[in-house]
């Protein structure tokens, strides 16, 4: 296999470029590299056009003229012969380059100089390499560009995987999202702790002072006691809720039908009592998932398709598709149904459409089922027609989503 390698040499005037030219033609015959040089007078042009031409750009190898750098970071120190450089600026114009070569993606840089003090100081504030002006020959540049390329190469192969805008965006999602569910989880777990103090201080209260309560002393303590049994429920819900993304969930391959006959049996006995039709196609597949949530899944959409029923005998019937990447499921229901505006809220947590006395429940169902569903790397989406009825929709990726 043929690599390309490009080096860049930096100097002020085109005195090395003839030389290092001729010397890469030659090297260029018994290699299975093909180097290829070029000549800027100007790094910061340099990082532009290069910034542009990314990320097509094979492996690079930068040759600076270090008298090119001292000038070019500090016009003051031309007049001075490189061993009067002190430390400190040396240091300087090297981690200034260093750093400018950094943020231009690039991988080494060799120094070219006259004098072997200042070749050991570049090398120590970072330099990957120093060539001798004065013994430049073919042998030292070829065994410089060598050792050099290999290291290029590496770190450009790492960096391969150097992130695009949307994955950088994707990434701060993910972060923000695992800060948005630790913040959910800990506010949850924590607020426990105060909400059973309230409410055990609130009953104390109604026991100890049974004589000196009025009426209206008994129903201020009821309301208390109830709003923070509610509060507990719902901190419970967002609990459950955020223990979701957190739960090192165990994902393998399972037989999709047995999900949801696991599901129908945990509400095997209000199938029963409220005498539902489950219609079901057969022809499950099997896939990589978490099998324990997937049940949760089936069982949500099921509880709701009975608790939100009509009079008349319900009939749940669960659909299955092969698409292309997707398996697509669907369960629809003969219940009341809800106007068509509320099919996005609906998921929204603690979202209902119904009083705690028309329909018991949290809010919090649905949501976790599209929590469920997106872990998986699938969509959930609702139609429903007011008293005709609702289908829950959702597809599951053929590829593992773990
Ligand atoms: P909950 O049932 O506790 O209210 P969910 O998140 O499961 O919480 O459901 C949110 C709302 O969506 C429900 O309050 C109800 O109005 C509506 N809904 C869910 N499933 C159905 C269904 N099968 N038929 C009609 N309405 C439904």
């Amino acid at each position: 296999m043929d690599f390309n390698c490009q080096i860049i040499l930096i100097e002020k005037s085109k005195e090395y470029y003839y030389l290092i030219d001729r010397y890469i033609k030659e090297i260029n015959q018994t290699t299975s590299v093909n180097y290829q040089l070029s000549w800027k007078n100007n790094l910061e042009c340099q990082f532009r056009e290069e910034r542009k031409s990314r990320p097509t750009q094979p492996a690079c190898i930068y040759i600076i003229d270090f008298w090119f750098l001292v000038t070019s970071c500090n016009p003051n120190l031309q007049k001075y012969s490189s061993s009067a450089i002190v430390d400190g600026d040396l240091k300087k114009a090297i981690a200034q380059v260093k750093n400018s070569i950094l943020r231009s993606q690039s991988d080494s840089v060799i120094i070219l100089t006259d004098d072997y003090e200042t070749g050991i100081k570049t090398l120590e504030a970072g330099a990957t390499d120093y060539l001798s002006k004065e013994e430049l020959t073919l042998s030292s540049l070829e065994r410089c560009l060598r050792l050099n390329f290999a290291n290029s190469y590496l770190k450009q192969e790492n960096k391969q995987q150097k992130p695009t805008k949307i994955e950088l965006q994707c990434r701060e999602l993910a972060r923000s999202n695992a800060e948005l569910e630790q913040f959910a989880y800990v506010a949850s777990h924590d607020l426990q702790a105060p909400l059973n103090t309230i409410t055990n201080y609130a009953q104390l209260l109604e026991l100890r002072y049974q004589e000196k309560l009025d009426d209206r002393g008994y129903k201020c303590i009821n309301y208390i006691v109830d709003s923070a049994k509610k509060m507990k429920t719902q901190i419970e819900d967002l609990l459950e809720y955020s223990r979701l993304g957190r739960q090192k969930s165990t994902w393998r391959e399972t037989d999709l039908y047995l999900v949801l006959q696991q599901a129908v049996s945990n509400l095997q006995s209000t199938i029963d009592s409220e005498q539902v039709k489950i219609i079901c196609d057969r022809d499950f597949p099997t896939l990589v998932v978490d099998s324990s949530q997937l049940v949760v899944l089936w069982q949500n959409l099921l509880e709701n398709s009975i608790k939100y029923r009509r009079q008349e005998p319900l009939v749940i019937q669960i659909k299955v598709e092969e698409q292309e990447n997707y398996w697509h499921f669907s369960v629809s229901d003969n219940g009341i149904g809800f106007e068509p505006e509320y099919k996005q809220r609906i998921f929204q947590i603690f979202q209902r459409l119904y009083t705690q006395d028309e329909y018991p429940g949290n809010g919090i169902g649905l949501a976790i089922c599209q929590k469920i569903v997106e872990q998986h790397g699938g969509n959930i989406w609702v139609e429903s027609q007011i008293n005709k009825g609702s289908t829950f929709y959702f597809t599951i990726p053929k590829q593992s989503h773990s």
